[in-house]
């Protein structure tokens, strides 16, 4: 196993390889208190993502995937440890962490355009913008400026997760968390917004935090995939994925890598 990674694995285990993260988990554990008794998500989880970097959470279900993911966000508190964004602890969402769920969470009796400005709300536009401004903006960057006044219920899925990744960006946090953004659209439209992820992820320099149980999705998307175990949720390994984009999911070292996180679980079972 350790041969057959060497030629693409990070130097340190534990996922710490940036001196100022913009993220740093840092030794994570959660217990959730159930009726049924307390349930272990989380072990000791410490990994880190780097200033612009773009990093996968790999995983089976109920590894702790989407906890780890709330817990950086500010929707959930660690039992133990503490997750850092620019070395102050997080403990609520801020407009420095834009999220992007599964379930694509749009308000169904607002306008595209409504739904993107949703974020603006609270906290404003960005300098320089206007809320209009701002918004045009967002929905360009996901291809959907003909869409504006539209209902969610008149898109598709695909294009619903688009309105949900503009609204994450309206603010313009440096930071996007993305919990299986594309899980539920069919894969083809997968493939395409892969491509336009990856697009606004180098127009915007965004550091992307994206937890999904997708391996090739993780090896096409990533610089690093965070390998976490079954549960309770521990870092078995952080992988880097250095070959040049946009990537060919057929080639040899694409093969490779996606066989090595593959084993990992493989090996659990
Ligand atoms: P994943 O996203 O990798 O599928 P989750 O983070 O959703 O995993 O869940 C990890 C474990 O924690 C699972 O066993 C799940 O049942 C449990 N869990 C998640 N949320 C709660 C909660 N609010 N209360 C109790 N248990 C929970
Ligand atoms: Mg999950």
């Amino acid at each position: 196993m350790t041969a057959q990674h060497s030629h693409n694995r990070s130097d340190a285990d534990d996922g710490r390889t940036h001196e100022h993260p913009q993220i740093r988990v840092d030794d994570v554990s959660k217990i959730y208190q159930s009726e049924s008794g307390p349930v272990e998500a989380l072990a000791d989880v410490n990994f880190d993502v780097g200033h612009g970097e773009f990093v996968s959470i790999v995983g089976p279900s109920g590894s702790g995937k989407s906890t780890v993911f709330r817990i950086i966000a500010g929707l959930e508190a660690a039992t133990e440890g503490a997750v850092l964004v620019d070395g102050d602890p997080v403990t609520e969402p801020g407009p420095d962490r834009g999220m992007v769920f599964q379930d694509d969470a749009l308000f169904p009796w607002r306008t595209v355009a409504g739904n993107v400005a949703y974020g603006l709300e609270e906290v404003g536009p960005p300098e320089g913008f206007t809320t209009e401004e701002r918004v045009d903006y967002c929905l360009e960057l996901v291809g959907l400026t003909d869409k504006a006044d539209a209902y969610p219920r008149e898109l598709s899925g695909g294009q619903r997760q688009r309105v949900g990744i503009a609204r994450a960006l309206a603010v313009d946090p440096p930071i996007l968390l993305m919990d299986e953004p594309f899980g539920s659209v069919d894969a083809r439209t997968k493939t395409s917004l892969h491509r336009e992820l990856l697009d606004i992820w180098m127009e915007t320099e965004k550091t992307i935090c994206f937890v999904t149980h997708d391996i090739e999705e993780a090896v096409y998307l990533s610089d690093r995939i965070v390998v976490f175990s079954t549960a309770p949720g521990t870092v078995l390994d952080v992988i880097s994925v250095d070959l040049p984009r946009p990537r060919d999911r057929t080639g040899d070292e694409f093969t490779e890598i996606k066989a090595d996180v593959l084993a990992y679980f493989e090996d659990e079972e």
